[in-house]
């Protein structure tokens, strides 16, 4: 494929291109935070699941650049094709490989399934051919569907449970506010979100390992979670994901207890911060919400993306020789400072008050826009938009 002019197409939650220069330099942009804030050795193998974009993507980043681990990522991602752009992801671990390579470092990914059993067996090979016991696994899956082995799908659904529940949310094509009500889930469908976000799938990864007698003396496990405000609770944290989200917390207290009896490791869950990456955008009232914590956040000084929130849950938390500080249900809080009650009362009351002709006055909706934009490589100092690039980028 030959240098293309590459323009977004973007429409409301929906990218269906990515920009392979803006993508590399957010990339680089991240690396170069784990690079100033991290000592740059201390880990030896790090496996992350989900590995290319959001969450995952900074923890890949942490543990290469940040602690000089040998890393292996697990993603799902669209390379190109002969008429078609690669995705962002794919463009982010492009770049990822290419800077490990520049840098005599080590970081290999396995483009694919996650849940299938072919996936974890390519990387219990990868691991043991060249990679060894592994220290730390993220666990940051974000995916809409699951085929089990016998071919049975799951597909993930966002809906409160118990009844139908009106709320006030942002359309992302035309900004304005909007009331939509959301009709509450049946039984399956609780059942098939909780299959696909849930724990098993992290808790079969871990035994994976084991089973292989791939986990380290020391080895730690992380799985993501999110709690958020009271605004979104019937949609996310009382509905179906937040269900799937209390399984996956429950798991991690499974495993803490396995993990510590054998090993000298342990299991948790980290409840991050909420950030625009392709998953939240999806969420009903998160993009409103996000546009207003963006604002308050940022009046304050109190702002972080990905990279920031993993450098912290690294340094704090996961890579250090004490037990990480959790709440009382056991979990990791990394979203301390967005649930501040000062910060969760200002936001609150902006979200009552909040109507389409004030979003520019009351929101970050720019800022959540530009962040939008820029996951897909648009909107990035420094880069040419009206320059052809190679559209065609190779994982080496
Ligand atoms: P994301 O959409 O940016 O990333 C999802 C990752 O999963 C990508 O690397 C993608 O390639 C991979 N993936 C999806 N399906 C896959 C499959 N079948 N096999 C292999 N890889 C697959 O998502 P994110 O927002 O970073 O979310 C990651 C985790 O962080 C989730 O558990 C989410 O709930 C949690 N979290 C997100 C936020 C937020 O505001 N975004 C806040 C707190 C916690």
């Amino acid at each position: 494929m030959s240098a293309q002019v590459v323009k977004p197409r973007i429409r409301g939650f929906i990218a269906t291109n990515a920009h392979p220069d803006g993508c590399a330099a957010n990339v680089r942009a991240q690396v170069e935070v784990a690079q100033a804030s991290l000592p740059g050795t201390g880990i030896d193998n790090v496996l992350v699941i989900g590995s290319s974009t959001g969450y995952g993507l900074s923890s890949a980043i942490c543990g290469c650049f940040g602690y000089g681990a040998s890393t292996l990522g697990v993603c799902f991602e669209r390379p190109s094709t002969e008429d078609k752009g690669a995705s962002a992801g794919w463009y982010n671990v492009a770049e990822a490989h290419r800077l490990a390579r520049e840098q005599g470092r080590s970081f290999e990914t396995i483009n694919g399934d996650a849940f299938s059993e072919e996936i974890k067996q390519q990387a219990v090979d990868a691991l043991k051919a060249r990679f060894g016991k592994i220290d730390l696994l993220v666990y940051s899956l974000a995916a809409p569907r699951r085929q089990g082995a016998d071919g049975t799908v799951w597909n993930s659904v966002l809906k409160p449970i118990g009844s139908s529940h009106s709320a006030k949310t942002i359309n992302l094509r035309s900004g304005a506010i909007e009331e939509r009500t959301f009709d509450q889930a049946t039984d399956q469908e609780i059942a098939d979100t909780l299959m696909v976000m849930g724990g098993e799938d992290w808790a079969d990864w871990v035994e994976t390992l084991r089973d292989n007698d791939l986990l380290a003396d020391s080895f730690r496990t992380v799985a993501y979670s999110y709690i958020g405000p009271q605004a979104t609770q019937a949609i996310y944290r009382f509905g179906t994901i937040g269900h799937a989200k209390e399984h996956l917390e429950a798991t991690a207290q499974t495993l803490n207890e396995r993990l510590s009896a054998d090993l000298r490791g342990g299991a948790w869950v980290s409840v991050n911060k909420a950030v625009v990456t392709q998953a939240s955008a999806a969420i009903p009232g998160v993009p409103l919400y996000i546009g207003i914590l963006f604002k308050v956040m940022k009046e304050r000084g109190l702002h972080e993306g990905t990279i920031e929130q993993i450098v912290r849950l690294y340094r704090d938390h996961l890579i250090s020789d004490g037990v990480p500080a959790t709440d009382d249900g056991g979990r990791i809080r990394l979203d301390d400072l967005e649930m501040t009650p000062e910060v969760q009362a200002t936001v609150d009351g902006i979200w009552n008050e909040v109507t389409t002709e004030r979003v520019g006055e009351l929101l970050d909706y720019e800022g959540y826009q530009r962040d939008f934009r820029q996951i897909f490589g648009f909107d990035v100092n420094g880069i040419d938009y009206d320059a052809p690039t190679e559209v065609h980028r190779e994982l080496s």
